[in-house]
């Protein structure tokens, strides 16, 4: 199966509205759709490293409300481990407010963090256990910061590898992203912490030096329908996306950060890793939603088989 991992941070539900138009301040529209469903970047690219055969321990915080549910019914229904599900009844579980504008297909989205900003030092200290016994923890910055700071200093201590996927973006302090083993930036989020835009193989490497300076081992940017480009040792490439139809790139990102860990806990090297991660972000930009369009191990090695 691999070695044990853990994925650190966000579980939101997203609430989705269609609208004929934006409401203006104080203005009420009449919209024609509602979606409820699963988000947050940690719990999209923990269900997509589980379902990708990774021995993977999801690690967040919830509140003690219905949509703590949505969560954990799918986990249930997954098979997903549980016991690192923080909660409180002091605030909310995340949420993301979505309107999608039906004329233009632009969004104007709220979130409200709730539980998920709410991570105590007593929580991250309680995940010492977990973390001892993992090869890799993967994280991203949807949480407060402080805790991520917590977990990384745990996984360090422990000789854990961190893999730090940059986003959404936020401002990181050089001693944070110096105690990552790999991080996963894209093509902004890149540009946002290194100042130098990743329009080139040249660029790409220039901005991969910056994180290494910085005491990174591996750069890993995704590049959209791109591909992605490496940095590891001396060896710097892109491995370039497969060609699909894609119909929805929601949480491809997440997709690709899951299988990447995913490949990594199971003793690909990273160039396979990727290959494999760019095979289940493509499987999953071809259907509509983030968290539920994660492929299972089957589709993957079947569609890696015939590409
Ligand atoms: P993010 O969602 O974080 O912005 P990217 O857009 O860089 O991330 O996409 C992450 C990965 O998803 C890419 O490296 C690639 O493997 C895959 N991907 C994204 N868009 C496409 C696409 N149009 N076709 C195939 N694969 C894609």
């Amino acid at each position: 199966m691999g070695s044990k991992v853990a994925v650190f941070g966000s579980f939101f539900v997203d609430l989705m509205a269609r609208t004929p138009h934006f409401p203006i301040a104080g203005e009420t529209v009449k919209g024609n759709m509602f979606k409820m469903g699963p988000g947050g970047k940690g719990f999209n690219q923990c269900v997509a490293a589980h379902k990708a055969g990774a021995d993977v321990t999801m690690i967040t915080k919830m509140g003690k409300d219905d949509f703590a549910n949505v969560a954990l019914n799918i986990m249930k229904e997954l098979n997903m481990p549980q016991d690192y599900i923080f909660t409180t009844d002091t605030t909310s579980t995340g949420i993301a407010l979505i309107l999608v504008n039906d004329e233009t297909g632009q969004n104007e989205i709220v979130i409200v963090p709730g539980a998920c900003n709410q991570i105590t030092s007593d929580d991250t200290d309680s995940v010492e256990e977990l973390i001892k016994e993992c090869e890799y923890v993967l994280l991203q910055l949807e949480v407060n910061q402080d805790a991520n700071e917590r977990i990384v200093d745990i996984a360090t201590k422990n000789n854990v590898k961190v893999i730090l996927n940059t986003a959404p973006y936020s401002t990181i302090t050089d001693e944070f992203l110096s105690k990552a083993y790999m991080v996963t930036p894209n093509e902004v989020e890149a540009e946002q912490l290194t100042g130098i835009k990743v329009d080139s193989l040249e660029a790409a490497k220039a901005c991969a030096k910056v994180f290494k300076d910085k005491g990174v081992e591996v750069v890993v940017i995704t590049l959209g329908g791109r591909g992605v480009f490496i940095s590891c040792g001396d060896r710097e490439e892109i491995i370039p996306a497969f060609r699909v139809n894609a119909i929805d790139t929601t949480g491809a990102g997440d997709a690709f950060n899951g299988g990447l860990l995913a490949a990594l806990s199971k003793g690909s090297d990273i160039w396979e890793a990727a290959r494999f991660a760019n095979g289940l972000a493509a499987l999953s930009v071809q259907k509509m939603g983030a968290t539920l369009s994660m492929p299972t191990l089957e589709e993957i090695e079947e569609f890696l088989a015939n590409h």
